[in-house]
């Protein structure tokens, strides 16, 4: 983790930390540029008016407005410095005692009424913030907040009810088997292919392992498992018996 850094504010500090312990990192030291370094004070000052030193902990926002803009401004600002240090520092964002490492997952999981999907930059396409997931072992999907409907593979739209505010979620990985079936390819071992329920609403094509393709049953209760990136192979989201705990 020795260029990975976080975006946090705390009182009369450099808002930007080294995930390694070492301290506040003087963003002028950073390839920002000039109006993102300038942003970045000024958000932290905003940050520090806030601070009663005779109490700190009676410190108190002067106005819910001037707390949400403050709240929402950590984000955006989070997007921007993770683009210009991009290949040369991971950039995470702090807010209360939680890490966020991917803006995904940031706004699955924090309501900001007004904002949407509508800031994520260009880099952010639905594939390759699920091919990240999976990569740290996660099988992730969207839910639309519109319908709530429950949607794989990760798209940009909601096919059910065409609203673009899809918030990502990480299945827990329990699932049925849906249908299934037994390929054979010349010169190699028989394999299945799958489809498989996700306990969360949403079916997905996969394979089972762990026992005979032919075994492979309807309805059979399954988990789970991420095959990590190999060689030049990706990650990939594979099942397995649920007994085979
Ligand atoms: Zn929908």
């Amino acid at each position: 983790m020795q260029n990975a850094m976080r975006l946090m504010a705390d009182y009369n500090c450099w808002p930007l930390w080294w995930m390694n312990g070492d301290g506040d990192i003087d963003p002028h030291t950073l390839p920002l540029t000039p109006q993102t370094i300038e942003r970045l004070l000024r958000w932290s000052a905003t940050f520090d008016a806030v601070l009663n030193w005779d109490d700190p902990r009676s410190s108190e926002w002067p106005s819910i407005e001037a707390r949400d803009a403050f709240y929402r401004e950590g984000p955006e600002l989070w997007l921007v410095v993770r683009r210009e240090l991009a290949g040369s520092y991971s950039v995470f964002y702090q807010e209360g005692g939680t890490v966020f490492y991917e803006p995904g997952e940031y706004y699955s999981q924090i309501r900001l009424s007004e904002r949407s999907n509508a800031m994520m930059p260009d880099d952010e396409a639905p594939a390759r913030v699920f091919a990240r997931y999976l990569a740290a072992g996660q099988l992730a999907f969207q839910r639309c907040a519109a319908c709530t409907a429950a949607i794989f593979y990760p798209r940009v739209l909601c096919p059910s009810c065409g609203a673009t505010d899809l918030r990502w979620e990480i299945s827990s990985g329990r699932g049925t088997v849906y249908a299934t079936t037994t390929l054979h390819s010349r010169g190699e071992f028989p394999y299945n292919v799958a489809l498989i329920d996700l306990a969360e609403g949403f079916r997905m094509m996969s394979r089972v392992e762990g026992m005979e393709p032919a075994e492979v049953r309807i309805g059979m209760e399954v988990r789970l498992r991420v095959l990590p990136a190999q060689d030049d192979a990706e990650a990939i989201a594979v099942f397995e018996p649920w007994e085979a705990a």
